[in-house]
């Protein structure tokens, strides 16, 4: 149903709705063929997606800011693989990857429906790999907390793609640039992880402070990405202590390399929730429009 279909179908059930109205309320709604936004998002503690809290508060006014996405893809830190995946059931269910946590969390559910169609779409967009159709993942803590403070409604379906854990940065940056389509088909891409995300050093005593080391490297990549150096973020190893304590694994980085090499020439950037917290993680999120 295109928009115009859309807005006639609701006139005639509501019936004493005007058109303006109506009109008015949809066009929040994606528009045919403009790519839609990217979002990385830095997720930190799984509580952020059952706070109410200055971040959680970052990704629900992000939710109502940008046009309302058909669908979600998110890539996300948590789904860690060999071979690429695309998450391709119905119903994905809510997966509770972490321990240690209160039970109000493992009780979340996020009823989001999965859209098959999508993932065998995004798969065949993908020629570097043959990707997988999964029916056992879900939806991890890395796209559920992130999305449900989103779209609480739990109506748009939303879907994940895998990082194989075999590859080199390179690969997902060139991997990602090959399903740039589905911007324009409406699907709002989230790369949920952390810039700055070192939980071995972490320390509970500083909820709203970071090292030394972990301010001088948000700042770096922080400004590495504005000046557009993507290739220097690719070789993130050679980017001095700072970035390397900060990223002693790569993958809560990985989400947002698939950002970068989602991106097209003229995408402009905007930082929020960029802080950092616990010592040794930033939350620290951008929007690519
Ligand atoms: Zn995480």
């Amino acid at each position: 149903m295109n928009r115009i279909e859309f807005i006639n179908t609701l006139t005639s059930l509501l019936g004493m709705a005007t058109l303006n109205d109506l009109k008015k309320y949809t066009d929040n709604f994606h528009k045919e063929n403009a790519p839609m936004p990217l979002l990385f998002i830095g997720h930190g503690s799984p509580m952020n997606g059952i706070e109410d809290n200055e971040f959680s508060q970052g990704w629900a006014a992000m939710g109502k800011e940008i046009p309302l996405p058909k669908a979600v893809l998110c890539i996300s830190a948590h789904w860690y693989t060999k071979g690429t995946w695309v998450t391709a059931m119905e119903k994905p269910k809510t997966i509770h990857d972490f321990y240690g946590f209160p039970k109000t969390l493992f009780d979340v559910q996020y009823p989001a429906p999965g859209s098959p169609q999508l993932a065998r779409y995004t798969a065949n967009l993908i020629t570097k790999t043959t990707v997988g159709l999964d029916h056992e993942w879900g939806l991890d803590h890395g796209t559920w907390s992130v999305v449900r403070q989103m779209y609480p409604e739990a109506t748009i379906p939303v879907f994940q793609l895998s990082i194989d854990y075999t590859k080199p940065p390179e690969y997902h940056y060139e991997l990602a640039h090959e399903i740039q389509e589905l911007r324009k088909k409406g699907v709002l891409i989230i790369g949920s992880g952390n810039m700055v995300h070192n939980l071995r050093i972490m320390n509970w005593n500083l909820p709203d402070a970071g090292f030394d080391w972990a301010i001088e490297a948000n700042e770096k990549l922080k400004e590495l990405i504005l000046s557009g150096q993507d290739k220097a973020l690719l070789r993130y190893e050679s980017l001095g202590k700072a970035v390397q304590l900060a990223i002693p694994t790569p993958d809560h980085y990985l989400p947002m390399i698939y950002i970068l090499g989602l991106k097209d020439e003229t995408g402009s950037i905007s930082f929020f929730n960029d802080k950092t917290v616990m010592g040794s993680v930033s939350m620290t999120s951008f929007k690519i429009e």
